[in-house]
């Protein structure tokens, strides 16, 4: 276990939390998604873990949060604090290059200016369904390839 001072470093937490995937698509971990906002040791010592969910009502959250929670306990951090911060809201501008490339390896076109399909890249594309696998994804055809994909709608 990598210590400072006595104490976990922010930044191996950090790389363990990296193992916490998001259970609705789990090619990418919340780091990826932009989740996972901070960690910190407050003011009473205690390990607080920041996480903005995707959007409130979304039920992969309390997923997530037992998952943080059993990754710091995994870690021998007992009392750690998972903190949900809502404020300001999680937007698709959080998911971050990597998370954008395992989106796109994974056959889902990343929330971009247009949903371009991932498999041949073209633009043109139509809408079949608003609401795909899950709600924060639409179901698109690609026009060129006639390929249908999930589109991770942006907001
Ligand atoms: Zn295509």
């Amino acid at each position: 276990m990598v210590t400072v001072g006595g104490r976990n470093s922010v930044e191996s937490i950090r790389v363990w939390l990296d193992d916490v995937r998001d259970p609705e698509i789990p090619v990418v971990s919340i780091t990826d998604l932009g989740i996972l906002r901070d960690v910190r040791h407050a003011s009473d010592g205690v390990l607080e873990v920041i996480l903005t969910p995707t959007y409130s009502g979304c039920p992969a959250t309390e997923t997530i949060r037992e998952d943080v929670e059993r990754a710091l306990r995994e870690h021998g951090i007992e009392n750690g604090r998972v903190v949900m911060q809502l404020s300001p809201a999680w937007t698709t501008a959080w998911i971050n290059e990597r998370g954008r490339e395992r989106l796109r390896a994974f056959g889902i076109a990343p929330p971009e200016d247009a949903a371009r399909c991932p498999r041949c890249g073209s633009v043109s594309a139509r809408e079949l369904a608003h609401f795909g696998s899950t709600p924060c994804k639409a179901l698109y055809r690609c026009n060129q390839c006639d390929e249908p994909f999930d589109y991770f709608k942006r907001f």
